[in-house]
Formats: C-alpha cells, sequence, structure tokens
C-alpha cells in the first residue's frame, strides 16, 4: 500500500571506486570501467528488487559525483583548473571546476545507465539528476556573473537530457536540490522556476530530492547548529506546491523537521524519509512504520512514498543493503497497521 523508492546514490563496490567517500577515484579505466559501472548497477537492481522496493534506481554507480557526473558533458567548463570554494553557504570547501563559456551539452550524459537499468528491471524506474540551483552552487563562474542567468543556462541543458532519459524508458525523472535548504528565498523566487524549466515538457513524473545532505561530518557539525525546529522547507514548499512538479523528497526521521510542514505540499506525492542515512544503526520495521504513521496525520495515504532521508554512497555495501530491508519492511508493517 506504501510505496517504497530510496532518494538516489548508494555505495560504489571497491572494485569500482574507493569506498567511503564523496568524490572517489575510479579502480578502472576505459572499456573496463564502463563494464564495471554496469556490473555495479545490475548489482543494486538486485539488491532493491530483493529488498521489496516498487521504484527502483541505478544507485549512481556510474557518476563519481552527484553534480559532477553531469557537468563533465558539459561544454563550456574548464575541469583541468578547478578553484576551491565554499558551497552550500560556505559549509564545505570543494574543488570545483569553472564555467568559462557559452554552456552546451557535449551529447548524452546518462543513457548507458538508464537503458540498462530499464532493460534490467520491470519495475518502475527513477532517474537523478542535479537540480540547476545546486549546480550553480557546486561550480565557479567566469562567465555568466548572474546565478540566475546561468540556473537557466544550465536548466535548458537539464531538459536536453532529462527528456532523452524520458524516451529511454525512465518513469520518473528527479532533480537534486539540496541547495533549496540554504538559499531558501532564492529558491521560492528563481530556485523553483529554473527547475520546472528543467522539467518543461516531461509526461514522466517528475521529482525533486531536497535534503540535509549527505551523512558526512560537514553535514553533521551545520544540523547541529539549527536549532531544535528546522523550518527550511516552510518557505519552498508553497512554491512547490503551485508548481508544475509532481513529487517532494523530504527528511523526515530523525530530523527536527515538524512533520505538519507536509501539509504544505497539497496535491503533491511526498517522498517521506523514513531511513536516516547519517545513522550506523539500521532502522527497525517498527521505527519506519512509526514515521508513516506521522506523516500521514499530513499526507494522504495515497500520496506517501516510503523513502531514505538522502543518499547512502558514503556507506559501507552491508548497512546500505540492511537499510534497504528496513525500508521494505518497515513499509509493509505500516501497510498492515494502518490499512
Ligand atoms: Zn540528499
Amino acid at each position: 500500500m506504501f510505496r517504497t523508492a530510496i532518494a538516489g546514490s548508494l555505495p560504489k563496490p571497491s572494485w569500482l571506486a574507493e569506498t567511503r567517500k564523496l568524490w572517489p577515484q575510479w579502480r578502472a579505466q576505459g572499456e573496463d570501467l564502463a563494464q564495471a559501472k554496469l556490473d555495479a548497477t545490475r548489482l543494486w537492481i538486485k539488491a532493491q528488487e530483493d529488498a521489496g522496493l516498487d521504484v527502483i534506481g541505478d544507485g549512481e554507480q556510474s557518476r563519481q559525483h552527484f553534480v559532477h557526473g553531469f557537468l563533465e558533458q558539459v561544454e563550456g567548463i574548464d575541469f583541468d583548473h578547478k578553484v576551491e570554494m565554499g558551497i552550500r553557504a560556505d559549509r564545505y570547501k570543494a574543488m570545483v571546476p569553472q564555467v568559462v563559456a557559452s554552456l552546451r551539452l557535449k551529447g548524452r550524459v546518462h543513457e548507458a545507465e538508464a537503458r540498462f537499468l530499464r532493460a534490467n528491471t520491470r519495475k518502475q524506474i527513477k532517474f537523478t539528476l542535479p537540480g540547476p540551483m545546486t549546480i550553480v552552487d557546486t561550480v565557479a563562474d567566469r562567465f555568466y556573473g548572474d546565478r540566475v542567468k546561468m540556473a537557466m543556462a544550465f536548466a535548458e541543458l537539464l531538459n536536453q537530457e532529462a527528456l532523452a532519459l524520458q524516451a529511454d524508458g525512465v518513469d520518473i525523472i528527479q532533480f537534486d536540490e539540496p541547495a533549496f535548504n540554504v538559499y531558501m528565498a532564492e529558491a521560492a523566487q528563481w530556485g523553483v522556476r529554473a527547475l520546472e524549466r528543467a522539467a518543461q515538457g516531461l509526461t514522466c513524473r517528475t521529482a525533486v530530492h531536497i535534503c540535509y545532505g549527505y551523512g558526512i561530518q560537514a553535514n553533521i557539525d551545520w544540523k547541529k547548529g539549527l536549532g531544535h525546529e528546522w523550518r527550511q522547507y516552510e518557505a519552498v514548499f508553497p512554491a512547490l506546491a503551485a508548481s508544475s512538479i509532481d513529487q517532494v523528497s523530504l527528511e523526515c526521521i530523525h530530523s527536527h523537521v515538524p512533520p505538519e510542514l507536509m501539509a504544505l505540499l497539497k496535491g503533491k506525492d511526498v517522498m517521506v524519509g523514513v531511513i536516516d542515512v547519517a545513522s550506523d544503526q539500521v532502522e527497525t520495521p517498527e521505527e519506519v512504520a512509526e514515521t508513516i504513521g506521522k506523516a500521514l496525520q499530513f499526507v494522504p495515504r495515497h500520496r506517501l512514498i516510503a523513502c531514505t532521508n538522502c543518499g547512502m554512497a558514503p556507506m559501507s555495501r552491508e548497512l546500505a543493503e540492511a537499510k534497504l530491508r528496513a525500508l521494505a519492511q518497515g513499509a509493509a508493517l505500516a501497510a498492515q497497521r494502518l490499512g
């Protein structure tokens, strides 16, 4: 009764890339690397199906990082001269590439893994792309001189790839916008507009994932300073409710997000985070069912999709697999109890 899905990323096997890193180095090159990426994708398709999830993703096995995987196929970006930049309002420093010319796609970005995913499961498939505002916050601008202009340029490219992914057979296209939780006013002013540009013309389901980041130390420290009530979603949810985007993914379990903020997403499917990605503790099905119960006070049952709080890339494989099982078991328990 309650559908289940993951936010996006899953850990990469140690034979594919360095483990427990957000920007891991690949372990192979050329043809071997291309094959290894698809092998890892197959492994996670099976793990998600075995766990009993309803919506299957590629676990982002083919991209080094959720933003830079896309950027690598964009012309106008200088990857050879990366610069250090404070990102997410200076929460952490990263070496980022620079935008140096008008942006253009070199070709398809995720064709191989999207088609592979489609060919290897009969379930609904979801594919993730970085959102325009988050991209803008993860590159250095030496060309546009205006965040909104650059975001709209990226949105056009994202739209081209999204339309192609839809043609590949993808059922749900999700844009990841953690930056919405950092620049709340700008998100409402133009972030949602850029997102809609990226999703323009899509007839498949569209989604946006807004989180408080991966379970890395910089994010854990940041969250400690956010106070006992996290109301960031309050600024952007009304704009999203009025938008063309179908689904919204948010953090719930172990967060300080007041659950009543979910009521602001009237008319949208809500992907409720019932799995904590910043904890090594595997949730019990009871805990997951309880979180679903809490969300049900504010989200109609047919709109509720049980999900992870964020991606699981920096985790161990064993832990991620255990959390996939907890997600499906908890959703089944909730259906039994609350159905
Ligand atoms: Zn996230």
